[in-house]
């Protein structure tokens, strides 16, 4: 998942960098108004942290001609305290959510993983398929109830993935999502780290699109469950 960060302070920018990354997530920074809209007009972001006060041009402005131009990821303002008037103003021009400084990393970890789950269509902070699980809070991932032990880079992908099940991933989406602007690109990385998941899962849960990409589904006879008791479910299409 790729984040763009758009704040003016650069320590606290450079701590919301170190955090996310620390989390798995690819980041990008951007200091002012105009760096950020242009970052955000031009790449595909799964998520945007957004401060309100920004030189050049300002954090609402910025959000107002995002969605205007139709651009309709997740947005989280920062907001100063005791300015209820900026949060209804950001609420007004398409923020999704807010946290109000000084805050919490956890609190602003949080939030994100939130926001990114209702985009996706997601209930929980457990992503499952088949019998592999990815936990987005702790960032653990395991098969068959062993735990995996993936890099960062494998982890991305895993987490990308897994909050598009079902669906056809291409190499270059991939790409887009795992890694940040400055990382010298290859999509052919792409099928490196993806043969090493496969290896490192043990299950068949990647199938690989012929000439459009990769999909995350569940090994052939296991039925997708998104209730409580996946085992005893299984049984219903038996046969
Ligand atoms: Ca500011």
């Amino acid at each position: 998942m790729r984040v763009l960060v758009i704040e003016d302070e650069p320590d606290l920018a450079r701590q919301i960098a170190a955090t996310l990354e620390e989390a798995g997530y690819a980041v990008d920074v951007a200091h002012d108004g105009e760096e950020g809209h242009f970052l955000g007009d031009t790449e595909p972001y799964d998520v945007v942290v957004l401060d309100l006060g920004l030189p050049v041009i300002d954090g609402l402005t910025v959000l107002e001609r995002w969605r205007r131009d139709g651009k309709d990821m997740p947005v989280l303002i920062l907001t100063a305290r005791d300015r209820w008037s900026e949060k209804v103003a950001g609420f007004d021009a398409g923020a999704d959510d807010y946290v109000t400084k000084p805050f919490q990393m956890e609190e602003l970890l949080a939030r994100l993983r939130a926001l990114i789950r209702r985009t996706a269509g997601h209930a929980t902070v457990q992503l499952e398929c088949g019998s592999v699980v990815l936990d987005t809070r702790s960032g653990r991932v395991t098969a068959d109830d062993v735990t995996i032990k993936l890099t960062a880079q494998e982890y991305k992908i895993l987490a990308y993935l897994m909050h598009h099940q079902e669906k056809i991933v291409s190499r270059t989406e991939l790409t887009e999502h795992v890694y940040d602007q400055d990382f010298d690109r290859d999509s052919n990385t792409i099928e490196v780290f993806i043969g090493r998941l496969r290896k490192k899962l043990g299950v068949d849960v990647i199938k690989t699109e012929r000439g459009l990409g990769y999909r995350l589904s569940p090994p052939e006879g296991v039925k997708k469950d998104s209730g409580k008791k996946p085992k005893e479910k299984a049984e219903k299409n038996a046969g």
